[in-house]
C-alpha cells in the first residue's frame, strides 16, 4: 500500500521553525517511501484562523520547496462530516452534555494525571434530565472513555500508554459555542483521507490515544505515529509562533530556502553540517533512526 502523510498546519499565524522542522521531516519520510502528500488546513476555529494565513503557508512551504500531491477540503468546510461522526458516537450512547465552567474545571482540587495534566471527574456524567434543564447556556459535549489502556508505539519515541480514564477522562467532542474538537476532526479527517502516517510535535504524543480510541469506534485502522522533538532556543525555552524573528516572514527576508532547510536537517542528525541544501537532496539521506528523542536546540544564526 502507498503511504499517505499530511501536512495539518493550523493558519493561525505564520509558520516557525517548529512547524517547517515537522513538515520537513513529514515530507522527507513520505518521498522516501515514494508515497503520497496531503495538505489540509485545520482552521476549525474562526476566531484563531484566516484564509490569509492558510495562503501564506502555502506559499511558503512551496518556497521551501516542501510540494503537496493534493490539498483536501479545510476543516471550516466539514461541519457536518464532523456532525455525521458526533451522531454516530451518540448513537452508541457515548456523547453527555456537560456544563462544567472553566473556573470549576480549573479548580485547586480538580483531579490531576501524573504528568499534570487536568483529568475530568465525570460531574455532568450522570445529570437528571431535571438538572440539565437547570442549565440556561448550551453544554459543550463530552465522550465517555473507557477504562482501559491505549499504547501508541511511535516511531521516534517508542511506546507510549495511557489510561483514558485515569490520565485524561471524558474529554470534549464539540465546544459550547458548536466548534468541533481537534481530537475528532483530525481522527475523521486522517481517517477518511486514508493517512498512513502521522508525523508532528511531541508535544502532540499524549493525543494519540484519544484518537486511536475514536478510531477503534468509527473503524478506521491506526497510523504509523512519529512524534518529532520540539525545537528550543538555547535557554531551553521553546520556540514558538511568539518568537517572531523565527517564523517564516522574517526569516524570507533574511536568508534563502537551503539555509533553513540545511539548518533543520543537521538539527535533525541528517547533515554534519548546517550547510544550503535543497529538499529533495535530503530524501536519500533521511531515516527515523538518526532523529533525536531530546529537545533540539537551535540558535537564530541569520
Ligand atoms: N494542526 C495541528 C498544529 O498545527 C497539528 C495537528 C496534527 O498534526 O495532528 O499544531
Amino acid at each position: 500500500m502507498r503511504p499517505v502523510g499530511r501536512f495539518a498546519p493550523t493558519p493561525s499565524g505564520r509558520m516557525h521553525l517548529g512547524n517547517v522542522f515537522s513538515f520537513l521531516l513529514a515530507w522527507l519520510s513520505i518521498r522516501s517511501q515514494g508515497g503520497c502528500m496531503l495538505l489540509r488546513m485545520e482552521d476549525l476555529d474562526p476566531d484563531r484562523t484566516s484564509d490569509a494565513f492558510a495562503r501564506d503557508i502555502r506559499r511558503d512551504l512551496e518556497w521551501l520547496g516542501l510540494f503537496w500531491d493534493r490539498e483536501t477540503e479545510p476543516q471550516s468546510a466539514r461541519t457536518e462530516v464532523y456532525d455525521g461522526y458526533l451522531q454516530k458516537l451518540r448513537d452508541m450512547d457515548l456523547l453527555y452534555p456537560c456544563w462544567c465552567t472553566r473556573s470549576r474545571l480549573h479548580a485547586s482540587d480538580a483531579p490531576h494525571a501524573s504528568d499534570g495534566r487536568l483529568v475530568y471527574d465525570g460531574r455532568c456524567r450522570n445529570l437528571t434530565e431535571e438538572e440539565k434543564e437547570a442549565f440556561r447556556r448550551p453544554p459543550c459535549w463530552r465522550i465517555r472513555v473507557p477504562d482501559r489502556k491505549y499504547t501508541v508505539t511511535d516511531r521516534v519515541y517508542g511506546p507510549y500508554t495511557e489510561d483514558l480514564a485515569k490520565d485524561c477522562g471524558d474529554f470534549v467532542v464539540r465546544r459550547a459555542d458548536g466548534v468541533h474538537v481537534y481530537q475528532l476532526a483530525v481522527t475523521v479527517d486522517d481517517g477518511e483521507s486514508g493517512v498512513t502516517e502521522v508525523v508532528r510535535g511531541w508535544d502532540l504524543l499524549s493525543s494519540a490515544p484519544r484518537q486511536m480510541f475514536l478510531q477503534d469506534l468509527f473503524g478506521f485502522p491506526h497510523p504509523q505515529y512519529c512524534h518529532v522533538p520540539l525545537l528550543v532556543a538555547p535557554d531551553g525555552r521553546r520556540l514558538s509562533k511568539r518568537d517572531g524573528d523565527l517564523d517564516l516572514g522574517a526569516l524570507r527576508e533574511k536568508t534563502e530556502p537551503g539555509r533553513i532547510l540545511g539548518l533543520l536537517a543537521w538539527a535533525a542528525g541528517l547533515l554534519p553540517e548546517p550547510e544550503s541544501v535543497r529538499a529533495e537532496e535530503l530524501t536519500p539521506l533521511f531515516s527515523w533512526e538518526k532523529i533525536p528523542t531530546e529537545p533540539v536546540s537551535i540558535r537564530n544564526i541569520w
